[in-house]
């Protein structure tokens, strides 16, 4: 059991996160100047005294104020010496490392200088350094940058058949009439954006209707919610329109044919798995022949762009298990593939099987994605975008790949928070960019859909004071 120690600093939670990475939470308890004084000393002894009840003593690590990474460096590199670990992405604790390297680039003047600072100052290993240059070059040569009228739309539909072990997202079960009251209520703020995005000359340059599970609407349902936007928005520039299919159980002939009469070229439809043990235990209702079924619907349809999602640390799954799924999405010719790290949020399920799981599973996660990097590499598809959580296993990454002419734009945007977004529905977080100042307005919806219902007019409100005021 180790106290860990900050001299001098208010703040401890950037650095908790660094340590989590080496250390589990029972395995430490940290200080920091704000946790002594007269208001929380009280607390922090308790802490300590319950903590040492339970494990005989603490081994002392103390940390002197300095510059913030500087003082992350002296943590990594002690505690790297302690453990005898040394994570891969060094001091960086964010979840956007792509958009350090465009920061980086901006104020160095070319990709090899900032690749140097990433290793020497943020201290990334080669291998996370080419993942970052190479999703960096890619999005480069994808995409310019967004000009100002230009926006990321997103529509969320918060309803899912049933809720995945690993869930932290807003997925709710419902009745038909409860979907239905919620849709009313999202075209209702459809009709509204569309006349304030039309006043101020703004027009989506892509549309991304997530969730949850999008196509857990019947067919009619999302006939009606692509007719509102079509007829709300100015689509006639618009460069991608992804529905988010994800589940493969909601899948039917009827609801492609709707998509793609309305436009809609790319979709996901995620697997996760294509073992049925592990598809059942995490609580998905499909099988793996169940998305094979989905996907080759639709290609028969003619969507262009299929997107598979899969997960590496599923419960109980070998290395052997996460091959074979990876191989199934290769053979499908899947355009995108993005492979998920397993992530044991707050919100899921998962949290309550195993507080740790994530920790246990640092070992065999760092083997598939670097499996997954070697295979995707060699049957053509390039790294596009990434990302981090928290509570990731190895604290490592997601990465999404793409043939090359199939990157998601929305997906690189969202990542690059460059361009303003506008979040439709319970749970949508709209960010008004300021280029000029580099700086986001976050402009919220509430998660919950009942609670959304009931307050649509202050979040209309909301968006027209922070979002449409230009
Ligand atoms: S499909 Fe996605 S949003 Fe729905 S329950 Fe599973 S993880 Fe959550």
């Amino acid at each position: 059991m180790y106290k860990i120690i900050l001299n001098g600093i208010t703040n401890k939670y950037e650095y908790d996160a660094l340590i989590k990475v080496f250390l589990q939470p029972e395995e430490y308890v940290l200080i920091c100047d704000e946790d002594l004084s007269a208001e929380n000393a009280a607390e922090t002894k308790k802490v300590l005294v319950d903590s040492v009840e339970e494990t005989p003593e603490y081994e002392t690590l103390s940390f002197n104020y300095r510059e913030k990474n500087e003082l992350k460096q002296d943590i990594y590199r002690r505690l790297s010496v302690l453990t005898g670990l040394q994570p891969e992405w060094g001091i960086h604790t964010g979840v956007r490392p792509v958009k350090l390297v465009g920061e980086l680039v901006q104020q160095l003047g070319s990709l090899e200088q900032a690749a140097d600072k990433l290793k020497h100052f943020y201290l990334f290993n080669d291998e996370k350094i080419k993942l970052l240059c190479d999703t960096y070059r890619v999005q480069q040569s994808v995409l310019k940058k967004p000009t100002p009228e230009e926006v990321g739309l997103y529509v969320g539909i918060p309803f899912c058949p049933t809720r995945c072990l690993y869930c932290s997202f807003t997925s709710n079960q419902s009745k038909p009439e409860a979907i239905q009251a919620y849709m009313e209520a999202l075209h209702r703020e459809i009709r509204h954006t569309g006349e304030k995005m039309h006043q101020t000359g703004l027009f989506p340059e892509s549309v991304y209707i997530g969730g949850g599970t999008p196509t857990s609407l019947t067919a009619s349902q999302l006939e009606e919610l692509l007719s509102e936007i079509e007829k709300a928005y100015d689509l006639s520039r618009i460069r991608e329109f992804t529905v988010e299919a994800g589940r493969p159980d909601t899948i039917t002939w009827d609801k492609l044919h709707v998509l793609k009469a309305h436009g809609v070229e790319r979709i996901s439809i995620n697997p996760q798995t294509m073992q049925d043990k592990t598809l059942e235990l995490i609580g998905r209702s499909h099988s793996s022949q169940g998305f094979l079924e989905a996907f080759a619907m639709a290609r028969e349809v003619g969507i262009q762009v299929i997107n598979t999602d899969i997960i590496a640390g599923l419960p109980e799954e070998t290395l052997a298990d996460f091959a074979n799924t990876l191989d199934t999405m290769i053979g499908l010719g899947a355009e995108n593939i993005t492979v998920h790290t397993l992530a044991v949020k707050r919100a899921s399920r998962l949290i309550d099987v195993d507080r740790a799981f994530h920790y246990k599973q640092a070992r065999i996660v760092k083997d598939m994605l670097a499996l997954s990097k070697e295979k995707l590499g060699q049957a053509g598809y390039r790294p596009y975008y990434l990302y981090r959580q928290k509570h990731m296993a190895g604290s490592l990454e997601n990465v999404g790949y793409a043939k090359e002419g199939s990157e998601g734009i929305y997906n690189i945007r969202i990542m690059e928070e460059g361009q303003t977004i506008v979040a439709l529905g319970a749970g949508g977080i709209s960010k008004a960019c300021y280029p000029a100042e580099n700086r986001l307005e976050r402009v919220p919806n509430v998660s919950n859909f009942e609670i959304y219902m009931d307050r649509l007019e202050d979040m209309l409100q909301r968006k027209d004071e922070n979002l449409f005021r230009r």
